[in-house]
């Protein structure tokens, strides 16, 4: 169980907006990213995250790497 002071103080670390819990999972309220509790542990890792798009049984989902078109030297 996560306590209500915990979770004040935890932040999406990708947005840093504030975050709630759902079940065994952190929401975070802006992207709607999930982190994973693990033996209670929230983890707060942009890696561990569920993309709230990202549908589990879409096996063939590509990297959503976020590089902007052009800009080449
Ligand atoms: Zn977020």
């Amino acid at each position: 169980m996560i306590s209500k002071e915990l979770l004040a103080i935890l932040a999406c670390p990708l947005c840093k907006e504030e975050v709630h819990q759902e079940e065994d999972r952190i929401v975070c309220e802006a992207c709607g990213r999930r982190y994973p509790i693990r033996d209670g542990i929230p983890v707060m890792l942009i890696d561990e995250a569920e993309n709230p798009r990202g549908a589990k049984n879409n096996a063939e989902s590509k990297d959503e790497s976020a590089v902007p078109p052009g800009e080449e030297f």
